[in-house]
């Protein structure tokens, strides 16, 4: 057997590391399900060896430090984690431990979701926001109120609260469809993907420039009133009082008594929770009764008579039936996994990426394979690894491609990167994808130019380079296959609104590497015209924030590619040169902070009212996402409405809006 003083050791060394990954940086080197292994054999080695348990040891502590590029708040009284229940015995141990110490078997206790979001302390005074402090260590926390009050749903103002201090502990979380969006933007951007919602949350509201955080539309719920500690009595009657305060409370939750309806309760939760629009990674059981929760105390982690439940990380097998490789516009060739599709987490997977070659070897996966598929954070689906045992000898390598599999050129690898890269410009393949990224929500927003009419205008040279999109005429696209004339317009009037997008959106369009929303608004704010960034110097870009050596250097060899300039050139002569900010960004009106989108029949054409929108200061998209504050919808609203419901966003008719733009109803 190893040391167990040695073994102990490497735990605590492996497992502080990993909370320093995870709460301090936002991004996990390993699943969950590693780590919380990782925990238990600490804690088990240190039960059983109480004479080599450090009072520093992780199973001692709550999260990691607050990062120094905040200021430390000192929590007025501890902000714990939870204790964990990984089954249905470990569960019933809790209740059987909490029946025993209320005096009866029919336990009363709070059934709520546990929220995948990151943990705060929101302070009111008089009824007014006053500050909020992520949980840090649990002793101190991050001053992060400058972020908070861009949190979509976080009350600045009570009503009938009390008077004096008010401190609630809540959740700040990313809808999934707002994680979607988010992560999409950084993989168009090539920045590394966020693991889970979580992770993504806490990047979005540990940042020192507020309008990063409004842009990714962070939401939350309050679930504990800490203080005043003896305003209510019940865990039941703290979320109902925190609702008629004003705070968005975690959504169905139950009031339930004995174990048997616990657990019923329990297990409808596994399959419904994929129905939610945000992402829960478990459920948590509290005692109703607050006066016995605060006798039975904490340990030095958790308080005693809460514990979350823990839903099984989604595992399941499928087959691995071919590997197709793709070009992307910056001439990665990336391969994804075309599988047996089977239900994973609520929806049907058929397709997963496997990043590239390296890791295709590393996990020696073959063609054919039974392969462990997992979701990670609910939401992107990837290989885990093969059942290699259960190989019956046809299964076939993965041969990593020798040309680039639209235009059939050599690949290459660039320096020492592990990514196969095509290198011709004039790849169909890259020009495809160059253009669905111009044409994307993120980008410039043009609704309707999907990949599967870009390639047709491809194929039929009617465009090249995104300038050409700008002259099509309703003859040009009439020639395109099943283009009628009714499309046809819609294309080009979606093409036509694009023109007043701002420089930020084009830069994002253009695709230079490492230019996601954030550097581009960076970029448009510090060079108010295209040309300017053109000839920006590569020290110049470097001393701005987001903008690092690489970025910089990137930035300036994407500008120095002949191609690109003439991009750019094309652009400029057909008018596209991206409004300045100061033209489009917030407008000061009735409408200032507001993210629109317009559907359904109105009695103006829509862009009439969109204009009258931007014009009192709404920014107007034309997807539904979590990143939209209200949708406007007219007579006939289908999908875009029923998208809007499921996300929680609020609907208004058109009258509601013009009140709106009229400055009433506030
Ligand atoms: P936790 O996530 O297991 O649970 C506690 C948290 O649940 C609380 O802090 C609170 O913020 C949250 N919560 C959400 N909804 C709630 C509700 N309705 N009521 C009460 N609390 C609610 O514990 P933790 O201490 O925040 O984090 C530890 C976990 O984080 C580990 O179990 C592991 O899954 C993960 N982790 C992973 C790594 C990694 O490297 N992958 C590293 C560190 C931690």
């Amino acid at each position: 057997m190893t040391d167990p003083s040695r073994r102990l050791e490497e735990l605590r060394a492996l497992i502080g590391r990993y909370n320093r990954e995870y709460h301090q940086q936002d991004a996990p080197s390993v699943p969950d399900a590693e780590y919380d292994r990782l925990v238990r054999e600490l804690e088990s080695l240190e039960a059983r060896f109480p004479e080599l348990r450090a009072t520093d040891s992780p199973t001692q502590q709550v999260g990691a430090r607050p990062d120094p590029a905040f200021s430390a708040v000192p929590h007025r009284k501890p902000v714990l984690s939870l204790q964990n229940a990984l089954d249905e015995d470990e569960l019933r141990a809790f209740v059987q431990r909490m029946a025993a110490a209320s005096g009866s078997e029919l336990v009363a206790v709070d059934l709520e979701l546990k929220i995948d979001g990151l943990s705060v302390i929101l302070r009111y005074q008089d009824g007014v926001f006053a500050q909020g402090v992520t949980r840090g260590d649990g002793l101190s926390g991050e001053d992060v109120s400058h972020t908070l009050v861009e949190v979509l749903d976080l009350p600045p103002r009570l009503t009938g609260a009390p008077r004096g201090l008010l401190e609630v502990r809540g959740e700040v979380y990313l809808a999934k469809e707002a994680f979607a969006a988010l992560n999409r933007a950084r993989q168009a951007a090539e920045q590394p993907l966020f693991a889970n919602p979580r992770n993504a949350a806490a990047g979005a509201l540990r940042q020192l420039d507020p309008a990063v955080t409004k842009e990714r539309g962070l939401r939350c719920f309050c679930y504990e009133i800490r203080d005043p500690a003896d305003l209510v009595e019940t865990q039941t009657q703290a979320l109902a009082a925190l609702a008629a305060m004003g705070f968005p409370t975690p959504p169905e939750s139950q009031r339930l008594v004995g174990w048997e309806a616990i657990w019923s309760a329990v297990q409808s939760w596994q399959e419904r929770r994929h129905d939610l629009a945000f992402a829960t990674d478990g459920l948590v059981v509290k005692l109703d009764h607050l006066p016995t929760v605060a006798r039975l105390g904490a340990t030095a982690k958790a308080p005693r008579a809460m514990i979350a439940f823990k839903f099984p990380a989604e595992e399941v097998v499928t087959r691995l039936e071919r590997v197709v490789w793709q070009v992307g516009r910056t001439g990665v060739v990336t391969p994804t996994a075309w599988l047996t599709p089977v239900q994973l987490g609520g929806t049907t997977v058929s397709r997963a990426t496997l990043h590239n070659a390296a890791l295709i070897e590393s996990r020696d996966i073959r063609i054919g394979d039974r392969v462990v598929l997992r979701k990670a954070g609910e939401i992107i689906p990837e290989i885990v690894r093969a059942l290699d045992g259960e190989r019956v000898g046809t299964e076939q390598p993965i041969g990593a491609p020798s040309v680039c599999p639209a235009c059939h050129s050599a690949l290459v690898h660039k320096g020492d990167e592990v990514a196969l890269r095509c290198v011709n410009d004039a790849c169909p393949g890259r020009q495809l994808e160059g253009l669905t990224h111009f044409c994307g929500r993120q980008a410039m927003d043009i609704e309707g130019l999907g990949p599967k009419l870009l390639e047709n205008l491809l194929a039929a040279g009617l465009v090249r380079s995104p300038a050409d999109l700008f002259r099509l005429d309703e003859d040009a696209l009439l020639t395109v296959p099943r283009m009628a004339e009714t499309s046809a317009r819609k294309v080009l009037a979606a093409i036509a609104g694009a023109r007043s997008r701002p420089l930020s959106r084009l830069l994002v369009g253009l695709g230079m590497p490492g230019v996601g929303e954030r550097a581009a608004q960076t970029l448009a704010r510090r060079y108010p015209h295209l040309q300017d960034v053109l000839v920006a110097e590569e020290a110049e870009l470097c001393e701005l924030a987001d903008i690092g050596p690489i970025t910089a250097r990137e930035i300036r060899s994407w500008m120095d590619d002949l191609e690109h300039q003439r991009w750019v050139k094309e652009l400029v002569a057909v008018g596209i040169e991206g409004l300045s900010e100061a033209e489009t960004g917030p407008q000061e009106g009735p409408l200032s902070g507001e993210r629109l989108v317009f559907t359904g029949t109105l009695s103006v054409p829509r862009d009439q009212l969109a204009a009258e929108a931007r014009a009192a200061g709404a920014d107007v998209l034309s997807a539904v996402s979590g990143r939209i504050t209200h949708l406007v919808a007219g007579e006939n609203a289908g999908q875009k409405r029923r998208l809007a419901e499921q996300l929680s966003i609020p609907v208004w008719d058109e009258a509601a809006f013009r009140r709106k733009m009229a400055g009433e109803d506030s």
